[in-house]
């Protein structure tokens, strides 16, 4: 685990909701009684150090049915879908899948936090959509222009930094008018 990801107490005593772990459980096509928190996934989670609550202990709330705490994490909008959980899971669950599962799950319910996310996720896409990957720094900005969440995300920023995870210029890649014109045929045919 990295040194710097702090393993919060979890409470598992509000009452469980079976209701909720079978549906994410039969929408992710994942066995998430197989999990015994062996904390693989969060030492793998590129992402730990912004997580509220570890991937690995998200994967307990789920067993134990804890609607609420898992759908207002922010953990599951900060998840980037990179795999490395999925890949390190001694019991092949795709905890990856899990997450995105979530994602959607707390949209249905009206537990995302909206504006923040589709601002994030605008900021995401303008970036892929002018640089053919995401450039972090641009994305930063961007996303705190529309939020005006300066000071309560921009402390992300010097976490990030020592990491080699902020880049301050685009990157350069091949095939990026390739992915402009995914962009404008997704504008233009509207699916
Ligand atoms: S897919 Fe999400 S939870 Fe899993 S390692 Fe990547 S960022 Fe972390
Ligand atoms: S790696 Fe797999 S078994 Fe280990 S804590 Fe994560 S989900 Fe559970």
């Amino acid at each position: 685990m990295p040194p710097d990801t702090v393993m919060q107490t979890v409470n598992l005593t509000d009452s469980p909701d079976r209701t909720f772990t079978n549906r994410i459980t039969e929408e992710s096509g994942q066995n998430l009684s197989l999990c015994y928190q062996c904390g693989n996934c969060t030492a793998s989670c590129p992402y730990s150090f912004g997580f509220d609550i570890p991937v690995s202990q998200i994967m307990r709330l789920l067993q134990t049915g804890q609607k609420e705490p898992v759908l207002t994490s922010s953990s599951i909008w900060l998840c980037a879908s990179c795999t490395s959980c999925t890949t390190r899971c001694p019991n092949n669950i795709d905890v990856a899948k899990v997450m995105d599962v979530l994602r959607h799950e707390a949209r249905r319910q009206g537990f995302a936090k909206e504006r923040r996310v589709k601002a994030f996720f605008d900021s995401f896409l303008d970036s892929v959509r002018r640089h053919g990957r995401v450039f972090e720094m641009g994305l930063m900005v961007n996303y705190i222009r529309k939020t005006g969440r300066f000071w309560t995300d921009l402390e992300l920023g010097p976490k990030m930094l020592p990491k080699g995870k902020l880049a301050f210029k685009p990157h350069q890649i091949q095939g990026k008018e390739a992915i402009a014109r995914i962009f404008e045929r997704f504008e233009k045919e509207g699916f």
